[in-house]
């Protein structure tokens, strides 16, 4: 391994130059990403590889920047960025107008969930201003008209809304059916994320941001993600995960 020489990381898609740096602690820097676990989440897998490969050189392995930000600045190349990449990639679109475009989620937590995002750049629910209200009405009525549209939009139940405290940047409206029925979904955090008051109803917000002019998030909403499994349907209480995909079964045959 020489100065300068290019690490071609997962599938030769992300060349990684090797630099030396002093590294005392032993720290790599950069934030992990909270929600996506390694086996669900290429992005977290590219983490792993990176750490390995840097373990295995005893280097710093920094990727090469792509413009003004780096990685640990949380700027373009960080995974908190994906939805502005995704939500340019022409095979991810699901929809677009002049003003939002709907990709479907990468990892869905249910046989149908999308995301609205507007073209225009708001990083979170906290950017948002009175004057945004149109642009969140029309995001609400794309995200209904995605439901419409949809094969089973008879037989599943659909909810649209924001999560309080999104790991990702970009303003984006969830439509998820309410099945839950996905491979992705894998934790505690993925299922109070979209069952508890986590999850802000799309005309609950439009209305905060109406009579407020801005959003604000109820402190605690963190803690909403650790409490115990329970049912959205029949609200029974569920030890674990697959106990409770077997159970959601019951509710929502194939
Ligand atoms: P949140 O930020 O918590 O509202 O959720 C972000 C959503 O984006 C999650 O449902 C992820 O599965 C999804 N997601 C993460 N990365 C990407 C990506 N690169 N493209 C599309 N969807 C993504
Ligand atoms: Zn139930």
């Amino acid at each position: 391994m020489k100065p300068g020489q290019q690490l071609h990381v997962v599938n030769q898609l992300y060349p990684y130059t090797v630099q030396f740096k002093e590294d005392p602690t032993g720290s790599h820097g950069g934030s992990k990403r909270p929600r996506e676990s390694a086996s669900e989440d290429r992005e977290n897998q590219r983490e792993a590889q990176k750490t390995k490969a840097a373990k295995q050189t005893e280097k710093v392995s920094v990727p090469v920047s792509h413009g003004d930000a780096t990685n640990t600045s949380e700027g373009v190349g960080h995974w908190s960025q994906g939805l502005k990449t995704s939500m340019q990639d022409p095979k991810m679109q699901v929809y677009k107008d002049d003003k939002v475009v709907v990709i479907k989620d990468k990892y869905p937590k249910a046989r149908y969930h999308w995301l609205v995002l507007p073209w225009q750049s708001i990083p979170s629910l906290k950017a948002l201003r009175e004057e945004h209200c149109d642009l969140v009405k029309h995001m609400q009525q794309v995200a209904d008209q995605m439901v419409e549209q949809c094969p089973d939009a008879s037989s599943l139940r659909f909810r649209t809304g924001y999560h309080a405290i999104p790991s990702m940047s970009h303003v984006h409206l969830h439509v998820i059916s309410q099945d839950f029925d996905s491979p992705c979904l894998k934790n505690k955090k993925h299922w109070n994320s979209f069952t508890t008051d986590y999850f802000i109803e799309s005309h609950d917000l439009f209305q905060m941001l109406e009579a407020n002019g801005r959003v604000t998030v109820k402190e605690g909403a963190s803690e909403l993600l650790k409490l115990p499994l329970r049912c959205h349907v029949c609200r029974k209480d569920i030890p674990t995960i697959p106990a409770l995909k077997e159970h959601l079964k019951s509710h929502f045959p194939r």
